[in-house]
């Protein structure tokens, strides 16, 4: 059972992918909480298991190399993982809706956005043809396009307005989750922040629960309430976006900011994370993170270290914390 209060809740998750020669554990006991109208930012390098981790609540982990091990997903209080077809199909777009990273792999050249908008409004409402066409237009106008541009194919659209299109699909049958995975990389820097300022005005219009999956700390700086950071397929930090900006406690989450410019402090130098991802057939042993880690003790590569509460609102995995929740990290990096 779930608290229907919370939107999402996900549970102990493990999802596995295997091939002749390997099994890679990409998300190992992930728990995620997402309550009604907010936020939750995913962050993380790529090949952390963010991605993996969102195609779970849709039940859409590629099979058979993807196979989810153990855990459970409630989606609105509706177990999703246990799901017959007719009702998975029915909560694709009703409840939750996932916007991609590149517009292109989500529209069809050969279809109008028109056609694609309305084909969702029918789909899941009982409306006809004529009263979904007249909706459809109500949306691309909704997301900033003007309406007679509705018999248009998606290659005379430019990249952010295809994106939007992909926005006005997703929203045409107010899911109670957007999932938006990486949902402004591909776009140019001006586009990025028209496309988030109307995510964001579109979420609270909606009063929508969000699940964002990026590696940009601006972004979570901007729309989100919380924030998990995820490392290696484990969520390793976890707190409000006041404990994650201003009281980060884990080395990779230190890492993470200080690889990133500050807008405040120009004069600041960048340290990237030294090393690279590990291999995820081949995991590090102990904690993943200890090849790369400044603070590594000696039991960090032997033993996986067991989450911590900080606070209500604050959880770590992290042996320097194993007595104490003070910070182990000097202070914040602001
Ligand atoms: Fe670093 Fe050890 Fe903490 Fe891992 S458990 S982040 S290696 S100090």
């Amino acid at each position: 059972m779930s608290d229907s209060l919370n939107i999402l809740d996900i549970k102990n998750l493990t999802i596995e992918y295997s091939s002749d020669d390997d099994v890679v554990k990409a998300v190992n006991n992930v728990n995620i909480v997402i309550s009604k109208g907010k936020t939750l930012g995913l962050v993380g390098e790529t090949g952390a298991g963010k991605t993996t981790t969102a195609l779970s609540i849709l039940n859409l982990v590629p099979e058979p190399q993807g196979k989810i091990i153990s855990g459970e997903v409630f989606l609105a209080g509706e177990d999703v993982l246990s799901m017959k077809e007719k009702r998975l199909l029915e909560v694709r777009g009703d409840k939750v809706a996932m916007i991609f990273q590149d517009p292109m792999t989500s529209l069809n050249p050969i279809k109008t956005v028109g056609e694609q908008i309305a084909e969702g409004i029918r789909i899941h409402s009982k409306l006809n043809k004529k009263d979904a066409a007249v909706k459809a237009r109500e949306m691309l106008e909704l997301v900033g396009i003007p309406g007679d541009r509705i018999l248009e194919y998606p290659h005379q659209f430019s990249g952010g307005m295809k994106q939007r299109v992909v926005i006005a699909i997703a929203l045409a049958c107010k899911p109670d989750l957007l999932i938006a995975d990486e949902p402004t990389t591909a776009l140019d820097v001006t586009i990025q922040a028209q496309v988030l300022k109307l995510i964001n005005e579109l979420k609270q219009s909606y009063d929508m629960s969000m699940l964002m999956i990026t590696h940009d700390l601006g972004i979570v700086a901007e729309v989100c309430d919380e924030v998990s950071i995820m490392y290696a397929g484990r969520i390793i930090e976890h707190g409000s976006l006041e404990d994650i900006f201003d009281n980060k406690m884990h080395p990779y989450t230190k890492g993470l900011f200080d690889s990133l410019p500050n807008i405040e402090d120009r004069r600041s130098e960048l340290k990237p994370i030294k090393g690279l991802m590990p291999d995820p057939t081949n995991l590090p042993s102990g904690c993943a993170f200890h090849p790369r880690c400044d603070y590594a003790r000696p039991e960090c590569s032997v033993e996986q270290p067991k989450g911590k509460k900080i606070s209500d609102s604050h959880y770590i995995e992290c042996h320097l914390y194993n007595e104490t929740t003070e910070n182990k990290l000097g202070g914040t990096n602001e």
